[in-house]
């Protein structure tokens, strides 16, 4: 994928008019981070962008409607992790994130061992064997993410998965879709957390009502004047908005690893490395 763009995108529902005329872009390597008070649209956008939300106006991939990309190559480029998506049916973790490779139509053997390696690199695997409801909500979220992240996306659509996870937990989470996206990928994801969101996004869009607030890097709109118009809330001690948002801590494992900015390489590369 080189870039990913929505026109004018329009959406109803019961005869509410949930989306007006959102633009949008995220281009390979980069993380578009999606703000905005509850009910502003974010996971109705997001929808739209899987294409299970039927919306007016134009989603392009590389230039190519959504419209027109078949199923298989629909779900093999994107993947859209779902707000507390549910899960119907009775399976083990292992089974569940294998799912996310079942657009590719490989060998069981290769879908096993490629969830294995994932499980291990998301620090799921003493789970694996765990049945889903039996997990914390925490830990069904990472699951879910893993199992996202396991067909390998060029483009992932996140709604807030980081809401129920732990501090630590919170950061293994972005840290992992900016590794998605230094690997050549792009990731959209809807946060509420704006010192995540200041701290990992290239790029912030603020929705409110269903609108584009503004959009750009996170110095241009975590700013005390779209704080109050967003949210209604003021800074104390007349504070500088995005450093009362900075993300003062790390976790201690990444100490010596580059940081989020770190240059991208030119080609998407896989998520799981082929053996040596
Ligand atoms: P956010 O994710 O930003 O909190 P949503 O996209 O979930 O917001 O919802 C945006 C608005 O659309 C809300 O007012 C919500 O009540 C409304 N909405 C969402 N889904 C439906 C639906 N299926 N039918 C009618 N209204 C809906
Ligand atoms: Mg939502």
């Amino acid at each position: 994928m080189k870039d990913f763009r929505a026109d004018q995108l329009d959406v109803v529902l019961d005869s509410r008019r949930i989306l007006r005329a959102i633009d949008l872009h995220v281009h390979a390597g980069e993380m578009l981070g999606l703000i905005g008070p509850n009910g502003a649209g974010k996971s109705t956008l997001l929808r739209a962008l899987a294409g299970v939300q039927p919306a007016a106006g134009h989603i392009r991939l590389d230039g190519k409607e959504l419209s027109t990309l078949n199923p298989l190559e629909r779900a093999r480029r994107i993947a859209w992790l779902a707000q507390n998506g549910p899960v119907h049916w009775p399976m083990n973790i292992a089974r569940i994130v294998a799912l996310g490779r079942q657009p590719w139509h490989e060998a069981e053997a290769v879908t096993h061992e490629k969830t294995q390696r994932l499980l291990d690199a998301c620090a799921l695997g003493s789970l694996s064997e765990r049945h889903y409801d039996t997990l914390s909500g925490g830990e069904k979220a990472r699951v879910l993410l893993a199992r996202a992240l396991a067909g390998d996306p060029e483009l992932l659509l996140a709604d807030e998965p980081t809401a129920a996870l732990d501090l630590s937990h919170q950061l293994e989470v972005m840290e992992r879709l900016r590794a998605h996206c230094r690997r050549g990928n792009a990731v959209i994801v809807v946060l509420h957390d704006l010192r995540l969101a200041g701290h990992y996004c290239d790029r912030l869009q603020f929705l409110k009502d269903g609108k584009t607030l503004v959009s750009g890097p996170p110095r241009q709109v975590i700013t005390s004047h779209w704080l109050k118009t967003v949210y209604d809330i003021c800074l104390r001690d007349g504070r500088d908005a995005l450093e009362a948002f900075s993300l003062n801590w790390r976790l201690r494992h990444h100490e010596h690893e580059a940081s989020p900015d770190a240059a991208l390489p030119g080609q998407k590369q896989p998520l799981i490395e082929e053996d040596p």
